[in-house]
């Protein structure tokens, strides 16, 4: 593994996502203890470690309100939209903020779901030395993880999925299954974090 062409995405770890959170993932809080081993390990050896947020303007087009699916969730400066404490983000190089603008939802870190618009990560990844593989983490499985991984692998990429640094919506019933088959058939890896350490 060359850890300098690595990258750990942590995704979504926020308020809104974890128990309690209006959009509440089960267990969702779960992937704190790994992610944050895992973000000293990535740090340590070199590698660069970055963090997303869900990040929604008030009215938002994925909200209910607006004829979108989820509740509200995520508002910018909420604290809803803050990072779940426990994280750890000494470690983080990069955060990324998404889903700003208010007719475009973002399940990617890499693009607005308009499959266009870029966030900047890919960017930021390809420059300097240039990054190869990425490890993704976080929140959920079956929505921004899925979409995080999908792009990364049709961007060229190395793909990779910490089996237990992720939690699913699991909404539609079935979702995370079929997540995680989708994300094997184009060629995600899925790993457990042990392998890492
Ligand atoms: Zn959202």
């Amino acid at each position: 593994m060359n850890w300098l062409k690595s990258a750990l995405l942590m995704v979504d770890v926020q308020n809104d996502f974890c128990p309690g959170g209006s959009l509440a993932v089960p267990d969702g809080n779960a992937v704190v203890e790994p992610l944050n081993i895992l973000s000293k390990r990535f740090f340590d050896a070199g590698a660069l470690v970055v963090v997303t947020q869900d990040w929604h303007p008030s009215g938002h087009s994925s909200f209910v309100e607006s004829g979108g699916i989820w509740p509200e969730h995520c508002v910018q400066g909420t604290e809803g939209a803050r990072l779940y404490k426990e994280l750890n983000t000494d470690c983080v190089h990069f955060f990324l903020r998404k889903g700003w603008r208010t007719n475009v939802d973002s399940y990617s870190s890499f693009f607005e779901n308009d499959k266009i618009t870029t966030t900047g990560l890919e960017g930021f990844l390809r420059s300097g030395t240039g990054i190869g593989s990425v490890f993704v983490g976080g929140l959920a499985t079956d929505y921004c993880v899925l979409y995080t991984l999908l792009d990364a692998v049709r961007l060229g990429f190395k793909a990779f999925l910490l089996k237990d640094a992720v939690r699913g919506v699991d909404y539609p019933t079935g979702s995370v299954e079929k997540a995680l088959k989708r994300m094997q058939d184009a060629g995600v890896q899925l790993i457990p974090s042990g392998t890492l350490l």
